[in-house]
């Protein structure tokens, strides 16, 4: 899955979400989260992102770790 990190906090720009082919962002108070269980992992999100926040999970920088959880629990709540 793709995990949206720390860098979108704050950020308003959504050009990821209408590229999205499953509809799988979610709009938290901060900032968006990608559901887990609904990326299919295709990519098209993370050139369109102003403030390169969305990486492949594995590719996640470490200080970011907490994202992946993060984005789980709060696409949940979304
Ligand atoms: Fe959506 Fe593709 Fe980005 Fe996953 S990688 S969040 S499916 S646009």
């Amino acid at each position: 899955t793709h995990v949206v990190a720390e860098p979108c906090s704050g950020c308003k720009y959504t050009d990821c979400v209408v590229v999205c082919p499953v509809e799988c962002f979610y709009e938290g108070e901060q900032m968006l989260y990608i559901h887990p269980d609904e990326c299919i992992d295709c990519e098209a999100c993370v050139p369109e992102c102003p403030v390169e926040a969305i990486f492949h999970e594995d590719n996640l920088p470490s200080e970011w770790e907490s994202y992946t959880q993060l984005n789980a629990d709060k696409s949940e709540e979304c």
